[in-house]
């Protein structure tokens, strides 16, 4: 069984949850090969041998910097037609969101999308799907090959294995209907500190903040910790803090090792945003709050006078 991985990249780095997907596929018995997509992209090719691949198929063309779906789906619908691909699976983002929906249509492929697992089971892919609210885990599958598997953001951590992949330049020939779309500006969202889905810790904020001229408690502690800030939809809704940073249901998955809980309640719809977290660490002032139930540890005050004193002690510690 042959499985092939996209490797998406941006800015000269391969993503982290497509790493964590080849370290799933390399859980499966069979050679696992990864593709990357782009301009001047072999040296990250070459790099993606380190994290499991045996082989990387690399499509390196000026006509593919821009980060547009169409291009990516005539390079993906070649290889498939050239080789066997028992599995082609995708970290989920918007880009490859609509590069596995393209290719499915384009090869007539089965595709099973927002997955939090995947099993092998009787030679074959057995997919774990969250439906009902993520309320029960629904067992999916696929009647024909390729199966394309579309994962959560933030399932699966890559796993450095350090070895070396065989790079294979692949031929690149876009049809004229995908060339029709063309990049016209890119923009980058002002932020500092780590990437939400790359974080090893979080700090989130709740309506406990009371406004959002609060949030600058949990950036504080964020900043002193060296992590990155999150929010409840309660708070993006209400226009407190920008919606990239919603973590949960209708937001982002994130498991950083830890994550601070700041005025959350803990609401289903964010718990299973967050509950794949190494140590979560609840702060608020209700004792019945439903983020006790899953908190490894909780502090029961108030946070906007909790948060400061913890932001001094994290300042004290690292400057010692
Ligand atoms: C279909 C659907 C999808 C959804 N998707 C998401 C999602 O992706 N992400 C998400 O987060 N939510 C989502 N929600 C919303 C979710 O149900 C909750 O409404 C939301 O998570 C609540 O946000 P919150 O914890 O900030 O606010 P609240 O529920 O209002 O909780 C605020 C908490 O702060 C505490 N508090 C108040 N003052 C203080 C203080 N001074 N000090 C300490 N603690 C204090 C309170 O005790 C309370 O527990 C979704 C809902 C639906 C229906």
């Amino acid at each position: 069984m042959t499985t092939l991985v996209f490797l998406e990249h941006h800015d000269g780095e391969l993503q982290k949850g497509s790493l964590g997907v080849l370290a799933k596929a390399t859980s499966f018995g069979g050679d696992v090969a990864g593709v990357v997509i782009g301009s001047g992209v072999h040296e990250l090719a070459e790099h993606a041998g380190r994290f499991g691949a045996s082989t990387v198929y690399v499509a390196d063309d000026a006509a593919l910097d821009a980060p547009l779906p169409q291009p990516r789906v005539d390079v993906l619908a070649a290889l498939v037609r050239d080789h066997a691909f028992a599995n082609i699976l995708f970290a989920a983002s918007v880009l490859a969101a609509d590069v596995a929906a393209g290719l499915a249509a384009r090869v007539e492929a089965g595709l099973n999308w927002d997955l939090v697992d995947v099993l092998e089971q009787d030679g074959g892919l057995v997919g774990k799907r969250p439906a009902l609210g993520d309320s029960v885990v629904v067992d999916v599958g696929w009647s024909t090959e390729p199966r394309l598997a579309l994962f959560r953001s933030g399932t699966f951590d890559p796993v450095e294995s350090g070895g070396t992949a065989q790079v294979e330049s692949v031929p690149v020939q876009l049809e004229e209907h995908s060339q029709l779309a063309t990049m016209v500006e890119r923009a980058h969202a002002e932020s500092e500190g780590p990437n939400l889905e790359e974080a090893e810790i979080i700090v989130a904020g709740g309506r406990g903040l009371g406004g959002p001229e609060n949030f600058g408690l949990v950036e504080d502690l964020a900043r002193a910790l060296g992590g990155a800030v999150g929010a409840t939809r309660a708070v993006v809704d209400a226009g407190w803090y920008p919606y990239s940073t919603q973590i949960g249901q209708t937001g982002k998955t994130v498991s950083p090792k830890l994550y601070i809980a700041c005025g959350v309640s803990g609401a289903i719809q964010h718990k299973v945003g967050m509950q794949s977290s190494g140590t979560i660490v609840a702060i608020n002032k209700d004792p019945n709050a439903p983020i006790f139930e899953f908190a490894d540890l909780g502090v029961v005050g108030d946070l906007h006078t909790i948060v400061p004193k913890l932001t001094e002690l994290v300042q004290q510690r690292r400057g010692s």
